[in-house]
C-alpha cells in the first residue's frame, strides 16, 4: 500500500534509512494516518466549495469537478509531482504518498526545479478550485458558510505547512518549507537530485 520503511528510497545512495540524520527530519515513507490526517484536513473544504458551487449553479458544480479530477489526476501531478523523489520510485504505477495518493504516473520523472510556468499552473489550478467560494457566497448572501469556509482554509493552509510542508521531499513545490540544512542532507543522500539542483 505504501512503500516499505524498510527500504531507502529509489533515488538514495544509502542502504539503510538507519540512523540516518535525514530520517527524523523529512518523511521520506509514508502512512495511512498522514493521508487520513491529509484528506480529514481538506475534505471540509471540498464538500463547502462543492456546496456554494451548487447553490449557485449546478452546472458550474459538474463543470468544477470534472476540473478538480483533471488538475489533481494528471495537470499538478505533471507540474508538481514529477519533479518529487516519491514519483521516481519504480514499479508504482500510481502515487501512494500522504497526499496524491493513487494519482497516475503518467508523466515522466523530472528531478529538479519547477520552471515559472509550471508554478503558474500549479497555483492558478489551485486558485480555481479553492477560490470560488469565497466570490459566489458573498453574491449569495451566505456570510456565515463564507466565514467557516475562509477560516478552514487559513488552517487548512496553515496545517499543511505544520504537518506536511516542513517535512516534504518535493523542495520543487512552492509550499515547501524545508529548512536548508535538512534539504542540504537529503541532498547529500541523493546525488543525482543534488545535480539535477546544481549543487
Ligand atoms: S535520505 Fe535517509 S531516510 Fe531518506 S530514504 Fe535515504 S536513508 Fe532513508
Ligand atoms: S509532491 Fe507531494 S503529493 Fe506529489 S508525489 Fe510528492 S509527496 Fe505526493
Amino acid at each position: 500500500m505504501f512503500l516499505d520503511s524498510g527500504k531507502t528510497l529509489s533515488t538514495c545512495g544509502r542502504n539503510t534509512c538507519e540512523e540516518c540524520d535525514v530520517s527524523g527530519r523529512l518523511k521520506c515513507h509514508f502512512n495511512g494516518k498522514q493521508l487520513a490526517v491529509f484528506l480529514g484536513m481538506v475534505a471540509p473544504l471540498f464538500i463547502i466549495a462543492g456546496y456554494s458551487i451548487f447553490i449557485f449553479n449546478p452546472l458550474f458544480m459538474i463543470l468544477w469537478i470534472a476540473f478538480a479530477l483533471s488538475y489533481f489526476g494528471f495537470i499538478e501531478i505533471r507540474v508538481m509531482c514529477s519533479h518529487c523523489p516519491h514519483y521516481a520510485e519504480p514499479g508504482m504505477k500510481t502515487l501512494k504518498c500522504w497526499a496524491n495518493y493513487g494519482s497516475p504516473k503518467l508523466w515522466k520523472y523530472r528531478p529538479g526545479p519547477m520552471s515559472l510556468m509550471e508554478k503558474t499552473v500549479f497555483i492558478t489550478g489551485l486558485a480555481v478550485i479553492f477560490l470560488p467560494p469565497v466570490l459566489i457566497l458573498p453574491m449569495l448572501g451566505q456570510y456565515l458558510i463564507l466565514v467557516v469556509y475562509t477560516a478552514l482554509l487559513i488552517a487548512w493552509k496553515t496545517g499543511l505547512r505544520l504537518l506536511f510542508c516542513k517535512r516534504c521531499i518535493n523542495f520543487a513545490c512552492p509550499f515547501n518549507a524545508v529548512d536548508k540544512a535538512a534539504r542540504n542532507l537529503f541532498f547529500e543522500n541523493n546525488p543525482e537530485i543534488k545535480q539535477a539542483w546544481g549543487r
